[in-house]
């Protein structure tokens, strides 16, 4: 799923994340979130903002009839374009810088060409405009929310357009204009902290996500393996058959390897379950060597070994059989309890079409192929064909 593992998003829960900044591998996987998500949204924003943008239309001929031609100018001609373009721009570029650069810029212009032109208005309404940024400064901080560093630029860009432009209109005189200045540099105190902790917030919640689900990848793969061995454990083989079998009435080819390590009861009793243990890891490790690729190695039993090969006749079954305990016999474990003889194993063959037969068919044959190869004095393959004949 990531390069990321458990242990580091632990230590990033752990330890924290004072500076709204994660180690640079969860970070990365953060802004590809992040990106989506804002990506997703972005559309729906840029249709509601700018709806309600163009709609203040109808207040700007009502409440600044000297400045109006200027007025839908900016909204109909600058804003809406560029909120156009912002849309197509992030559809063709998500990334999250990107996003943060284009929603500082949507605030900003949104507040700013308004504003510049308002203060060269006469209107006795310009207060309205006043309440009408309250708006902004909240859109861009709930609705568009982008990153904190982002926030905090952009309210003070939008903070220093809204005085100066109050400034320049000079329409209130010096009370009511410290009284703008108060009520704005409290709503972008609040807005600020408030985005810090939203910020704090989702990227818990994040590195919680993102825990759970290697979590649960982490349990997956150790119910399905093996400790002793790490091949497959029998659990895993519902799973493996459904993928082999699934192509409902299609005629696919599957083979099966059943192999047995031989007089291994002795072993554990000359050597030890220890050395037996670490002969049946040594023998396992060879057995997935000679089938990678080729298809999937099961502890089935004990020592009991399964291999499912799907797409696979007996031909080639075989010729991984044979090449397979050629390899066991050449690892020359010694097996005390056969004098100077080393530990060897027996196979059982069999294929089929998944059409025609069930794994627990072929798994009988292979079986009775296996027990044909104890019987054939050990250390040998036995194929068994789908006429189920047995053939050396
Ligand atoms: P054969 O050649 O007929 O297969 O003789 P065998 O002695 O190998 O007989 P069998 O296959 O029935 O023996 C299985 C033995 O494998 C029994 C058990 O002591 C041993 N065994 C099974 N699982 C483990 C394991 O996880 N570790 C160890 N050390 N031994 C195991
Ligand atoms: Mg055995
Ligand atoms: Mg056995």
């Amino acid at each position: 799923m990531s390069a990321v593992t458990l242990e580091e998003v632990d230590r990033q829960i752990l330890n924290g994340f004072r500076f709204l900044r994660f180690k640079p591998a969860i970070e990365k996987l953060f802004l590809q979130d992040y990106a989506a998500n804002r990506v997703r949204l972005a559309p729906i924003w840029a249709i509601v903002g700018t709806l309600i943008y163009d709609l203040v239309y109808f207040g700007d001929r009502t409440m600044m009839a000297d400045v109006f031609s200027q007025l839908v100018l900016v909204r109909f001609g600058i804003f809406t374009p560029f909120a156009l373009f912002s849309v197509i721009a992030l559809r063709r570029w998500p990334n999250a810088l990107n996003y943060d650069l284009l929603a500082i810029c949507v605030a900003v212009l949104g507040v700013s060409l308004p504003m510049s032109v308002a203060m060269h208005s006469g209107s006795p309404y310009l207060f309205v405009y006043q309440n009408g940024n309250v708006a902004a400064f909240l859109f861009f901080v709930i609705a568009l929310a982008p990153r904190f560093p982002t926030i905090l630029i952009g309210l003070v860009l939008m903070c220093a357009v809204q005085f100066t432009t109050t400034k320049l209109s000079g329409a209130f005189d010096d009370v009511v204009y410290t009284g703008i200045i108060t009520f704005y540099v409290t709503l972008t105190t609040f807005l600020v902290l408030s985005a810090y902790f939203t910020e704090h917030k989702d990227r818990l919640n994040f590195l919680n996500q993102l825990r759970g689900s290697l979590l649960h990848v982490q349990l997956e793969q150790k119910s399905e393996r093996d400790e002793l061995t790490g091949l497959f454990n029998r659990h895993s083989l519902d799973r493996v058959r459904a993928s082999i079998w699934r192509k409902n009435g299609e005629i696919a080819s599957v083979a099966v390897i059943m192999l047995d390590i031989d007089r291994f009861k002795l072993f554990n009793d000359v050597h030890g379950h220890v050395e037996g243990d670490e002969c049946i890891r040594a023998v396992c490790q060879c057995i997935s060597r000679e089938v990678a690729g080729n298809g999937t190695t099961f502890r089935f039993g004990g020592e009991e070994i399964l291999v499912l090969l799907p797409d696979t006749n007996c031909e080639v079954a075989s010729a991984i059989a044979e090449r397979t305990r050629r390899s066991i016999e050449s690892l020359a474990i010694h097996h005390r309890g056969l004098g100077d003889g080393h530990v060897t194993a027996s196979l059982g063959v069999t294929c089929g079409k998944t059409s025609q037969e069930t794994l627990e068919d072929l798994l009988k044959t292979a079986d009775a192929a296996l027990y044909e190869a104890k019987r054939a004095g050990r250390n040998t393959v036995t194929v068994a064909r789908p006429s189920a004949k047995l053939l050396q």
